[in-house]
């Protein structure tokens, strides 16, 4: 057993009804390929739902296109606790616990789940697992193969590394929009990252990697047919 699966906290078994057991270490009857979801801005839109809460509550006006880094607290001219301590709020709300989908997520995903294995690494808090779990299961049950947290806060980024969990479990390709940890996947496990384009990650230099800038989910599945 890895180190960072020990804590079971982030690990996940979605499917109840058939007691699927999921291990990350055990060899799976593997299809397909093995590929990675980044969880918000991927599945879920967490920017446009969080945006319009932070507004309320400073009286400020940020739009998706003012957002040029995923770092809010450098767009919005904030402390990293401040940050933190917004979006920990956030969490706690209506609005959060029932985010709306990336539009084509739902159809993409049922799609490539037919012949690969999926797997959600998010940055999302461990202490948010219960309501994501509810999110995917209510969405997408049977999709996935397991969901796991590395608890992003700004002060120190991922508690647990997205790349250490990437080749762990063998993530054969990943999809996350985050420029620094699509580059740190990327330089870890070099292994082809799929990045919809968004306005924190449209100048980030993917030249020379293997990072593709898709439009969206149409380009998602754009890339999947050509390459998979
Ligand atoms: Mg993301």
């Amino acid at each position: 057993m890895k180190e960072w699966l020990m804590n079971c906290t982030n690990i996940m078994r979605l499917n109840h009804e058939e007691n699927f057991k999921f291990s990350a270490c055990q060899k799976t009857e593997v299809f397909g390929m093995k590929i990675g979801l980044d969880m918000d801005e991927v599945i879920t839109s967490f920017v446009d739902t969080y945006l319009p809460y932070y507004n309320k509550n400073h009286g400020t006006d940020w739009k998706k296109e003012d957002i040029y880094s995923y770092y809010l607290y450098e767009v919005f001219g904030i402390s990293k606790e401040e940050d933190t301590k917004s979006i920990v709020s956030f969490g706690e709300t209506e609005e959060y616990k029932n985010m709306p989908l990336i539009e084509g997520a739902a159809d993409g995903i049922r799609k490539l789940s037919r012949k690969n294995e999926l797997y959600i690494i998010t940055g999302r808090p461990f202490d948010r697992r219960e309501i994501t779990e509810e999110a995917i299961r209510k969405n997408f049950n049977n999709c996935f193969k397991g969901l796991f947290f590395t608890d992003f806060k700004a002060e120190r980024g991922h508690a647990v590394p997205k790349h250490t969990i990437c080749n762990d479990l063998g993530i054969e390709l990943m999809i996350d929009d985050m420029p620094s940890t699509a580059e740190e996947i990327y330089n870890y496990c070099n292994i082809p990252i799929i990045m919809p384009e968004y306005p924190w990650n449209k100048n980030f230099d993917i030249h020379g990697t293997k990072i593709s800038r898709v439009n969206g989910w149409k380009g998602i599945m754009k890339y999947c047919r050509e390459s998979l």
